[in-house]
């Protein structure tokens, strides 16, 4: 039997779409607009998911595939994944995307590992090798600056995607498509799980994924108190603050703040990185920046050939009077 259609899972959150499935839509209805078939969006959520479904029509899918109860309310990863292996049974298409997020990361290798199929993770980039119809799947590799171009020998072709990476889809109010309510039998809503309570986290004073300033920090700033001042750079800028994975990994600083491939997408108009190398496994996280700076001894640093503006030097001297000057600045305007 054969395969069609690109698919997406649409992330609900409890309360609304994930903004990450808008952006899925996008490189899905790219995809299916170059391989000529359909979208695909599979959905499960609350009943409140209705108006839901109708969106992610407006923003590109000609399906949506939902599978509605009360129970979808809180998030069951065992009960999720069945639910998407009979859909995938049933739909057969030929793509499947998840969001990198969380739960998309919960569910993609439970799903391929069900149905024994590959999956690529963490990918930022996707294009069609039009002789064989195969999705080629572009992600940074293990520790080497390069990016690998993987494709999948079973089908679906399963990938997760990092959110940030895909503009969100535009809505189009016109926009036509189909709403597949998802048959499922009492049985199959059976889950191990178990929910007690939930806890909202509290929210970052400045969301790092739409932050128009970023100072960021790496291993070259020596230890956590030095990182910290980072902060009151920040605070004084109205920026907000990032970090590379091994600071985050040393506990300098939580992994929230991790810019990266396996941390958070930003795209700031400024992006200031002290003792940080520019390894690509952070630089793929900063797209479309306006302007880079970069605080480092190394002149052959990548990140310091890839700032506009590249400062040699140590950051332990650079920073606390860049802080200072800053301050001295901001005084001078206060007091006119
Ligand atoms: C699968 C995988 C996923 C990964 N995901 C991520 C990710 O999402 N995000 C991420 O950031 N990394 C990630 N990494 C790690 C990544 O490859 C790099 O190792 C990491 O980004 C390097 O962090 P860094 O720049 O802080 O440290 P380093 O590479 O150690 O660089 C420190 C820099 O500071 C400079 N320096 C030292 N002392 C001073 C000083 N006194 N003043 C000024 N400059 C100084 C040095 O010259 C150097 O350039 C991943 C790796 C793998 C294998």
């Amino acid at each position: 039997m054969s395969y069609q259609g690109v698919a997406i899972f649409a992330e609900w959150t409890g309360k609304a779409l994930h903004p990450v499935s808008l952006e899925l839509l996008s490189e899905a209805r790219r995809l299916a607009e170059e391989l000529n078939t359909k979208v695909l969006a599979f959905f499960i959520s609350s009943p409140e998911g209705k108006e839901a479904a109708q969106e992610l029509i407006k923003h590109g899918a000609d399906e949506v595939v939902w599978a509605s109860h009360e129970k979808f309310s809180s998030f069951l990863d065992d009960l999720f994944t069945r639910i998407l292996v009979k859909m995938v049974e049933t739909e057969r298409p030929e793509i499947l995307l998840f969001p990198a997020t969380a739960r998309g990361q919960a569910l993609a290798p439970r799903v391929a590992g069900f149905l024994r199929l590959g999956l690529t993770a963490h990918c930022i980039a996707f294009e069609i090798d039009p002789k064989e119809r195969r999705l080629v799947q572009i992600r940074p590799s293990f520790g080497e600056n390069i990016m690998a171009k993987i494709i999948s020998l079973t089908k679906p072709q399963m990938a997760t995607v990092r959110p940030g990476v895909f503009p969100r889809a535009k809505a189009e109010p016109a926009r036509q498509g189909e709403i597949k309510p998802f048959p499922l039998e009492e049985e199959e809503l059976k889950s191990a799980i178990t929910v007690l309570a939930r806890k909202e986290r509290p929210r970052p004073k400045i969301d790092l994924s739409q932050a128009k300033i970023i100072v960021a920090g790496g291993r070259g700033l020596g230890s956590k108190e030095f990182f910290d001042k980072l902060f009151e750079l920040a605070d004084l800028l109205g920026a907000a603050v990032g970090a590379t994975r091994p600071v985050c990994h040393l506990g300098w600083v939580s992994e929230e703040h991790m810019i990266g491939v396996s941390g958070q997408t930003v795209s700031p108009r400024l992006y200031l990185g002290f003792g940080i190398s520019g390894a690509i496994h952070h630089l793929v996280g900063v797209r479309h920046p306006g302007l880079i700076v970069a605080v480092n001894t190394d002149p052959e640093a990548p990140l310091m050939k890839r700032a506009e503006i590249a400062v040699e030097g140590d950051v332990r001297q650079i920073l606390p009077l860049l802080i200072q000057r800053i301050k001295a600045l901001k005084g001078a305007e206060n007091a006119s």
